[in-house]
This record gives structure tokens, sequence and C-alpha cells, in this order.
């Protein structure tokens, strides 16, 4: 018998009501990019009034780089109950982080952040659906010096 069982996700949505209750990547590590993402650029579309600079190439969401990181659109509880309020302009580390690797197995940086809040960690597996989505991207994790 299995004494510690494991939460199976099972597809795209899954991983979204899995975030949607978590969120602590976007309380825990600095949100950067290429500065060009933002609205100050053509094409851009993170809304630059969220963003700071941080050098002549850099951005970051702004409060992702305090030494309580929360990132500015973040919106709820970690924890509990969150979402992202430019989700559809959201820069690219959050949309390009892997929730699951190719194995099913959670992103370890995951519950690395949860331990840094005292949040209990997860044990989840993604198990791809055919026919259903199996893949959203979050922030990318991007671990500070000293952190
Ligand atoms: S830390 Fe992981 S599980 Fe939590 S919201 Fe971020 S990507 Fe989702
Ligand atoms: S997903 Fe949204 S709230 Fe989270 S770090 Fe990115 S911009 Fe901020």
């Amino acid at each position: 018998m299995q004494s510690n069982p494991t939460t199976i996700v099972v597809d795209g949505a899954g991983v979204e009501a899995l975030c949607q209750s978590c969120g602590v990547c976007c309380s825990t590590f600095r949100i950067s990019f290429y500065w060009g993402e933002t609205t100050a650029a053509e094409g851009g579309v993170v809304p630059v009034e969220l963003t700071e600079q941080m050098n002549l190439y850099r951005s970051c969401m702004k409060g992702s780089s305090q030494t309580k990181p929360r990132c500015i659109a973040l919106s709820g509880n970690i924890g509990e109950s969150v979402s992202c309020t430019i989700y559809e302009n959201r820069p690219s580390p959050c949309r390009e982080y892997d929730v699951f690797d190719a194995q099913g197995e959670l992103n370890p940086r995951c519950n690395q952040a949860r331990a840094k809040h005292g949040l209990a960690p997860l044990n989840v597996r993604f198990v791809p659906v055919a026919g259903v989505p199996d893949h959203i991207t979050l922030p990318t994790p991007e671990i500070k010096p000293g952190s």
C-alpha cells in the first residue's frame, strides 16, 4: 500500500488549478526578461508601468527583485488562491516555465519555492491524456544571488 499518495494531474486545466492554489513562484523569484518585451518597445506587451529597468537590456516585474519578492501582477494569497492580472501579457519567463518534466515529475524549483514560504511540498505527477491540453507555462524562476 502506498503510504504517501500522489495526486495525479491529468491535463493542462489540472495544472492551472494546481498553480492557482499555489503561486509561490511569483513570490519567490526575480522575474526578469529583455526590456523589449515591455510596452515601451514596439510590439512589446508587458505593461511597462509594472516593470522596472535592471540595466540597459533587462527589465523585471516590479516587486520581484525586492528582499521579499512578490510580483506586482500577482493577485490573491499564495498557497490559497492566486491569479496573474496580466496573464495574456505576461513576460516570457512566465510563459516558458515547465511545471512538469517529460516524465511527469514536478519541477523541483516548485517545492524549493514552497519551502521558502513554509508551505508543504506538492506531491503530484502529471499524466497526459489524449485530446486534452497538456501544457501551460508559468514563470521561469531566476535564482537571485544568495537565495
Ligand atoms: S511554484 Fe510550481 S506549482 Fe506553484 S504556482 Fe509556480 S509553477 Fe505552479
Ligand atoms: S505569471 Fe503573472 S503574477 Fe506570476 S510572475 Fe509572471 S507576471 Fe507576475
